[in-house]
């Protein structure tokens, strides 16, 4: 499996490359974003949406799992933290077959809800500052994206 990295310095330069990212997503694309608490994952969304042409403040929906914003396409921003993945059928489909992107924290958590073709992306704290982003697209679609985004 190919993986793509980069390494940031600050939050404002994940976002900057999060906005990037934004530019090349369409509608039906999944993201999984995997790390500890802290290591950026909602800072990472801030910046897609950014760069989605979202206007509203984007922030954690722990509590309410799903929050919908809407930009150039609609983005579902999910953290799956407090949910618990029994295998039954969450419902989740309608957003990941939907009309905009879907970003998922802490995906591993419901993995049997996932499509196994997505972008995963994981951000690991390196110091205060400083995190290291890795890529790791499943299928041709997110492979073919990671190419352009990092080409
Ligand atoms: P998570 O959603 O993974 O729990 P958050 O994005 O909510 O993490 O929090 C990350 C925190 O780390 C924020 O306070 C952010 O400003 C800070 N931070 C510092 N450096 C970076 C960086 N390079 N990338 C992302 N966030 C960073
Ligand atoms: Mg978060």
């Amino acid at each position: 499996m190919n993986q793509f990295e980069l390494n940031t310095m600050n939050s404002n330069e994940t976002d900057q490359f999060a906005a990037k990212l934004a530019g090349f997503l369409r509608p039906g694309d999944v993201i999984s974003l995997e790390g500890d608490l802290g290591a950026g994952k909602t800072t990472f969304t801030k910046g897609l949406a950014r760069g989605l042409g979202i206007k509203k403040i984007v922030n954690s929906p722990t509590f309410t799992i799903i929050k919908e914003y809407h930009g150039r396409m609609p983005l579902y921003h999910m953290d799956v933290y407090r949910v618990a993945d029994s295998g039954e059928d969450l419902g989740f489909d309608e957003y990941f077959d939907g009309d905009g992107v879907t970003v998922v924290e802490w995906a591993h958590l419901i993995e049997t809800q996932l499509p196994v073709n997505r972008l995963t992306i994981y951000l690991y704290q390196e110091g205060h500052e400083n995190r290291k982003i890795v890529f790791e697209p499943q299928g041709e679609r997110y492979e073919q994206l990671c190419k352009e985004i990092f080409s």
